[in-house]
């Protein structure tokens, strides 16, 4: 290196003299421009939304202590896609402008890539260099793929504990993480914290939620995870507020500002700094006349052997119904609650439903998998006669459901999987064509998953109300983690991994269960 930096860039120097032992050069433009007084990519690399030629790029540049924002000006950065880790075989390269307007964040659209092959990608500013990440495409459509391997996950509250799991996930060979809801909280748990942060409280504006973000993604073990392969990512309900549905405000206890009048506002907010957080295409963010659209339902084709299908039932769903005013979401009495059937009322919103109606209609005969937000299948939580459904799920549209699993039989749907989050809790099952008569047909299997930290309040419960809704058959409640599916032409393994302490960085991880599904049987079977 020819220049000689200041003092305050030592630890930059740090960073380019291991760029630099890596790559044995830096081009001289590098050099040439910005010099940085910290590192403006503290929040790291992260890559997403492939495709057999293209991929997502994802950065966004912000101040030192990762809070603030950078300031009003646009920043341009370079990017680099290699063949190799030390950036001697270039790819593919470019510049994007990062803007203040998007907190500086950068979606490069990568095309030109190769199908099915993985590559290192990095960005560069001025003389501060980004953390390197490694990203894949997809198979061309037609090709006959032998192997697909995905993590899915959700649920990472950050003062629950720390993401000991991602450390024991980037150990998994994956091709894809499929990230299934409550990426942040929007409240405080403070009193549960286990770790603690100075702005842990309510978040309502765009600066709120963006903090929000980037204190979540300023975990190195997190970090590490995104730029170890592409994520598959759609939302719950904590990325704007708990329980809400669609335009309507949900649960408005935690404090008096976040009533309906604010709403709309707040979920502008709440989905711009979501998708400035996320390797999501440009064109999946609207700015529409009726607020921010975040499209996310989106289905990707991994060869002849699966179709990864991305739901989003949170955005355009009809409200909860017979809950609580204060909180619309909760237990609810099937036999007292007409509403639960009304065919007229919505989970996915009519266009999202059709398109998935399509997607099944086009479904590959290999494995069709489904990720979405909550658990699938009916859960009665009530021990012994009567039933008590929880309303914010499925269950809570059990109308929309059976449209769904009418769909998978219409277009005989080969080999669904359902993949879930939300419960905070693993559960493991059979999808029905009728959840309330057990002797009706089995459609598919499906994995909820269990959170990476969020805690579950009801783990005592889950061992009789596995018992009580005999379609499942495995339910834990105790155990924080994540499920590995390895997808195979000839069956599926899942494997339902669990940390030993979520509250410990250096947590161990075991196997909790394993699980097998041939392919055409529909039928999981327990290892
Ligand atoms: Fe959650
Ligand atoms: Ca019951």
């Amino acid at each position: 290196m020819s220049h000689r930096p200041r003092p305050a860039d030592r630890r930059q120097l740090l960073r380019l003299a291991c760029a630099c032992a890596m790559a044995g050069w830096l081009p001289r433009w590098a050099f040439a421009q910005r010099r940085w007084s910290f590192d403006p990519f503290s929040l790291g690399v992260a890559s997403g939304a492939p495709a057999p030629e293209s991929v997502v790029l994802w950065t966004r540049l912000i101040a030192p202590g990762w809070l603030d924002s950078l300031g009003g000006e646009p920043v341009p950065v370079r990017w680099e896609v290699a063949h190799d880790e030390a950036f001697t075989r270039l790819v593919r390269h470019g510049e994007a402008l990062a803007s203040a307007e998007l907190a500086h964040s950068v979606h490069v659209e990568v095309d030109g890539l190769e199908p099915d092959r993985w590559y290192f990608y990095r960005f560069i500013s001025g003389d501060a260099v980004s953390a390197t990440g490694r990203t894949r495409t997809l198979p061309a459509p037609g090709a006959l793929a032998q192997r697909l391997r995905l993590a899915y996950a959700s649920c990472q509250r950050w003062e629950h504990g720390h993401y000991g799991a991602y450390r024991h996930m980037r150990e998994e060979g994956l091709d894809f993480v499929a990230f299934l809801g409550d990426y942040i909280y929007e409240y405080p748990n403070a009193t549960a914290a286990v770790r603690n942060f100075p702005t842990l409280g309510l978040v309502h504006t765009l600066g709120e939620y963006r903090q929000r973000h980037a204190l979540h993604r300023s975990d190195p073990a997190l970090q590490a995870m995104h730029a170890a392969c592409p994520w598959l990512v759609t939302w719950d309900d904590h990325e704007v507020q708990n329980d809400y549905a669609g335009t309507q405000a949900g649960d408005t206890r935690p404090l008096g500002l976040n009533g309906a009048a604010d709403f709309l506002a707040r979920r502008n907010a709440a989905y711009q700094a979501f998708y400035e957080h996320m390797p999501l295409r440009p064109s999946a963010f609207v700015r529409a006349l009726s607020g921010v659209q975040v499209r996310l339902h989106t289905r990707y084709r991994f060869g002849q052997l699966a179709d990864l299908i991305l739901l989003d039932n949170r955005q355009f769903r009809d409200p909860q119904v017979c809950g609580h005013p204060s909180r619309p979401a909760g237990l609810v009495d099937p036999d007292t609650c007409a509403a639960l059937d009304d065919g007229g009322r919505t989970l996915l919103g009519t266009a999202q439903e059709q398109w998935l109606d399509a997607a099944f209609a086009a479904a590959t005969p290999g494995w069709t998998v489904v990720g979405q937000q909550t658990l699938f299948g009916r859960r009665d939580a009530r021990i012994g006669p009567g039933a008590r459904v929880w309303n914010d799920g499925w269950d809570g549209y059990a109308a929309a459901r059976s449209r769904v699993t009418r769909s998978l039989e219409q277009h005989r749907v080969a080999n669904p999987v359902f993949l879930g989050g939300d419960v905070h809790e693993n559960w493991v099952g059979h999808v029905k064509a009728d959840y309330i008569r057990p002797d009706s047909a089995t459609l598919g299997v499906e994995f909820c998953g269990t959170s990476i930290t969020s805690r579950a309040s009801g783990a005592a419960q889950v061992p009789k109300r596995l018992a009580e809704n005999p379609h499942y058959i495995f339910a834990d409640g105790s155990r924080r983690g994540y499920g590995v599916v390895e997808f195979s032409p000839a069956g599926l393994t899942t494997t339902l991994r669990v940390v030993t302490d979520a509250t410990r960085i250096d947590t161990p991880i075991e196997t909790q269960a394993r699980f097998v599904v041939r392919a055409g049987r529909r039928e999981v079977h327990r290892l």
